[in-house]
């Protein structure tokens, strides 16, 4: 559980949680603010998101190594933002790939969605199904694409929302980090980040318990940590089918 104002005018909620069925939590996140004020200005605040699968521990050594590296290369790359982040995320794809990925203890790897967060913008590195959301006062957007394979028919326009969201064979995953040699994240943004937003990231624990109607009328009406706990709570009550994770930054 995390609620925190930052040195910006946002705060963060996040929380993590194991669910009903399953026996461990291989979901992952981590929220990192530089000390340094120039680094500040130049990073933001970065917000990862990680959900591991893989045989025995790996699933769950993946998404905290992923989400590990993107927090340490992305504050160090000298480049400008979008470009940290994109080297921060391949940096993790190949340490998950060299030391858990390629068959070793089983095939695996993570999901992997990164936000930077700036006073007025944001911008999204992603890999897998976890989400991104947008909500504000009336209406709410999901920013990410399901990079599996019942996302790619939805995006076709071969299956609904909600048809997805129950589909039997939603748990394949087209990208992800750490399952190969290379990988192409989805970079988004700088996407307009203004006074009321919230942001949501979730893992697909969420998305795959809560209807998108569900979602935005708990992030539209609680502060983020309250909002945290009610969507895992809810997620829970419908089951807890799956580890769900979210965080929740709001702008001033
Ligand atoms: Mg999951």
């Amino acid at each position: 559980m995390l609620d925190r104002k930052t040195n910006l005018p946002f705060t963060i909620g996040a929380k993590s949680d194991r669910g009903r069925k399953r026996r461990r939590n291989e979901d992952y996140f981590g929220v990192f603010e530089p000390e340094n004020e120039g680094l500040t200005e130049s990073r933001g605040v970065l917000a990862v998101l990680a959900d591991g699968m893989g045989g025995h521990f790996s699933g769950g050594e993946a998404s905290r190594m992923a989400v590990e590296v993107m927090g340490e290369i992305y504050f160090k790359a000298a480049e400008n933002a979008a470009k940290a982040l994109e080297s921060a995320f391949v940096s993790a794809n190949n340490e998950v790939f060299a030391r858990v990925g390629d068959g070793k203890n089983g095939v695996a790897g993570t999901t992997l969605t990164a936000v930077a967060l700036f006073p007025d913008a944001f911008i999204i590195a992603h890999a897998g199904d976890s989400r991104v959301y947008l909500a504000r006062p009336g209406r709410m957007d999901q920013l990410t694409k399901d990079h599996s394979l019942v996302g790619e028919m939805m995006h076709k326009g071969l299956l609904g929302r909600e048809e997805a969201r129950n589909h039997p064979k939603r748990n394949i995953i087209t990208r992800a980090a750490g399952l190969r040699e290379n990988v192409e994240p989805d970079i988004d943004g700088p996407v307009p980040f203004l006074s009321g937003d919230r942001i949501l990231i979730c893992s697909d624990g969420l998305s795959s318990m809560l209807s998108d109607g569900e979602i935005a009328a708990i992030l539209l009406s609680k502060d983020p940590a309250a909002a945290c706990k009610a969507l895992v709570d809810m997620a829970n009550e419908k089951g807890g089918d799956d580890n769900t994770t979210v965080i929740v930054a709001m702008r001033d």
